[in-house]
């Protein structure tokens, strides 16, 4: 038996749960109508009731690399029948906010993303750096394209026909991706080596408790396991199921469409840009830019919801993970679209301004993508997978 499932209890980890929504932790008498209650817990070795008891213990160590953690929506299904009062939805929530922390790398963003004092340094940092890139792109034109010309590379300036494109020309489309793209890539490398580690616990974890019967981890069949369960994600079939919030799956669902719609005009932006040299922005009667607008206002229609339901729920806890996300992504809908109305009016230098907070908007998310709420999307994915994958129906 791994050394790492022998109980050591960790009383930080107690207050860290606690500290992020779960205070309602040690009210659980151990009942078990949660897990009875749950529409979606599997009936071989159930949640949440398992996972109140580890948490009340302080088995970090069981809890983290525990899938069932990402099979919950956190629908609150199991929190409004808890006889006691306590919120094992929220419960499962705090841990999975310190599953993403533990998975992510380096722990120092993690913790800062989390911490309400460190939110003026996740603005100002972006705030500094993207100010800095519209003084060389304003002040330093020529300079830039003469270090350009040296490779060969012709700089690009946005400038088309006498029109001011004014996103482009504010801060150069170069300077703009040289600062996405690594980011971007930053943060897709820290989430393939906390996805390794992660699948991993998630099945030596699953193999101790008897949730699969398949000893050997086979990477290809989880991966097609993986792809199997998409279709039930873009449903959100599994969130349906659930009584208590099940409206919150129509929000949930507007976002995702949001973001794979603006990743898709982006992804098609990118390529037109930089293979067929052929910058926007684009007329309004092209398809990508009616695809660009929808998936905008789906952004900011899903996260309206989401904040409208929060500020309804009191009885629900709402963190400052929680909000700094919903913000987050307001924010970067907001702003997206505004940028696009001021410039379609005309008015240039509110356009500046409005795509420079956008730029900032889209840095924290792009940079603390691992490390925020964010994430769960892509760990339930996974988890969904490896459900499927170990027949954990
Ligand atoms: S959380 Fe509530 S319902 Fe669940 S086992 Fe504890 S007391 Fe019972
Ligand atoms: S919050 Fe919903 S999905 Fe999560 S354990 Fe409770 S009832 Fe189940």
């Amino acid at each position: 038996m791994s050394e790492k499932y022998l109980a050591q209890p960790d009383l930080d980890f107690i207050h860290e749960v606690i500290g992020l929504g779960g205070d309602t932790l040690k009210k659980c008498f151990q009942c078990a109508t949660c897990s009875v209650a749950c529409p979606i817990a599997p009936e071989n070795s159930p949640f949440p009731r398992k996972e109140m008891i580890a948490a009340s213990w302080g088995l970090k160590d069981k809890l983290i690399g525990n899938a069932d953690i990402w099979l919950c929506h956190e629908c609150g299904d199991c929190t409004t029948l808890c006889p006691r009062g306590a919120a094992p939805g929220d419960v499962m929530g705090a841990i999975r906010s310190i599953a993403i922390s533990e998975y992510a790398q380096p722990k120092v963003l993690a913790k800062a993303v989390n911490d309400r004092s460190q939110l003026p340094k996740l603005i100002a940092v972006p705030a500094i750096w993207l100010a800095l890139m519209a003084f060389i792109t304003v002040f330093m034109g020529d300079f830039m394209a003469k270090i350009f010309n040296v490779f060969g590379v012709h700089w690009y300036h946005g400038d088309h026909g006498g029109e001011v494109i004014a996103h482009a020309n504010f801060i150069s489309s170069w300077l703009v991706d040289a600062t996405f793209v690594p980011l971007l890539t930053a943060s897709l490398v820290v989430f393939a080596l906390g996805l390794k580690r992660f699948v991993s616990d998630i099945h030596e974890n699953a193999v101790l408790n008897g949730k699969t019967d398949k000893a050997e981890l086979n990477f290809k069949e989880l991966v097609m396991s993986t792809i199997r369960v998409i279709p039930t994600i873009l449903l959100h079939k599994k969130f349906n199921e659930c009584g208590e919030n099940n409206s919150r799956a129509t929000s949930h669902m507007m976002l995702l469409y949001g973001f794979v719609g603006c990743a898709i005009v982006t992804g098609i932006f990118f390529v037109v840009l930089y293979i067929f040299g052929i910058p926007g922005p684009y007329s309004q009667l092209n398809p990508v830019k009616w695809l660009g607008n929808v998936s905008g206002i789906l952004i900011i229609l899903g996260a309206t919801l989401l904040i409208k339901d929060r500020m309804a729920k009191k009885s629900e806890t709402s963190t400052f993970k929680d909000w700094y996300l919903l913000a987050l992504v307001a924010g970067l809908g907001i702003t997206g679209l505004l940028s696009e109305m001021t410039r379609l009016g005309g008015a240039k230098y509110l356009t500046y301004l409005v795509y420079y907070i956008h730029l900032i908007f889209v840095f924290n998310l792009f940079a603390f993508l691992p490390f925020s709420k964010m994430a769960h999307f892509v760990y339930r994915t996974v988890a969904l997978g490896y459900a499927e994958y170990a027949n954990r129906k």
